[in-house]
């Protein structure tokens, strides 16, 4: 055998040593990052389910303080080999810019990376931003879309008996005041009678009263409601002589 042949052979059999064991930490490297992917997918899942859960029962919740600790102790029931779930990051129903009533908060947790020569620990974080369903309006559930729609149907908001102005559905100036609308079965469902004013006992079809922020329908007379807002086409308004807002321009 000659030099030459030995030499090459050498470095074939040097090769394989090296490239072997980097080829196999390279598939189970892969392995790993898969199962991490599907563990990632499914705690996403999880948290994203309760996240829609609170946004959905949101309309009579004011404040949810629980929601990080019952639903860590939830998801991480969920997974086999995630431990050390943490929801963080938690706001329930803040405003920013146009959008009001969002709910935010992030999961992070860990688990074994499972690689046989190393000890590595993975912790992700997801973060999950919704917005919470709070609808009110004239015929009770509305949902969100439904909302937008009828901002842009010329629908306007004025204070009956005090305003000057129309104002848009998202204006500050009306937003804190109650709702002039009628009790029906959706109202129902998104509030609760008033034990002030004891309203548990208005018929369908009759005026109540009612905040955007949720809690009761009221009589007028409740001594929650001041002054109140009403809802009418944009034309009616201008022609009751109401002028556009300056702050919101009137919607
Ligand atoms: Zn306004
Ligand atoms: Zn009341």
């Amino acid at each position: 055998m000659s030099m030459l042949s030995n030499t090459k052979q050498g470095s074939v059999t040097v090769e394989a040593a090296i490239v072997l064991p980097l080829f196999l930490v390279a598939v189970i490297a892969v392995g790993w990052l898969m199962k991490a992917a599907a563990i990632e997918e499914d705690m996403g899942f999880a948290a994203m389910n309760e996240g829609r859960q609170l946004a959905m029962t949101a309309y009579n919740i004011d404040y949810n303080p629980l929601f990080p600790v019952t639903t860590s102790a939830k998801i991480a029931k969920c997974k086999e080999g995630v431990r050390d779930v943490k929801i963080r990051d938690y706001k329930y129903l803040y405003r920013d810019g146009e959008l009001d009533n969002l709910i935010h908060f992030s999961v992070s947790y860990e688990t074994d990376g499972g690689l046989p020569f190393f000890d590595t620990v993975l912790s992700p974080k997801l973060q999950f931003t919704l917005r919470a369903f709070r609808g009110c309006d004239n015929r009770g559930a509305a949902s969100y879309e439904e909302l937008e729609k009828e901002q842009e149907s010329e629908e306007v908001w004025v204070f009956p008996r005090y305003g000057e102005r129309y104002h848009s559905e998202t204006c500050s100036f009306i937003s804190v005041y109650p709702r002039k609308m009628i009790l029906n079965a959706g109202v129902r469902r998104n509030y609760d009678s008033c034990k002030m004013c004891d309203s548990g006992g208005i018929e369908n079809g009759h005026s109540v009263y009612c905040f955007k922020a949720g809690g009761a329908y009221h009589y007028g007379s409740c001594p929650t409601v001041d002054k109140y807002v009403v809802r009418m086409e944009k034309r009616d308004a201008e022609s009751r002589g109401y002028t556009p807002c300056l702050k919101c321009g009137g919607g």
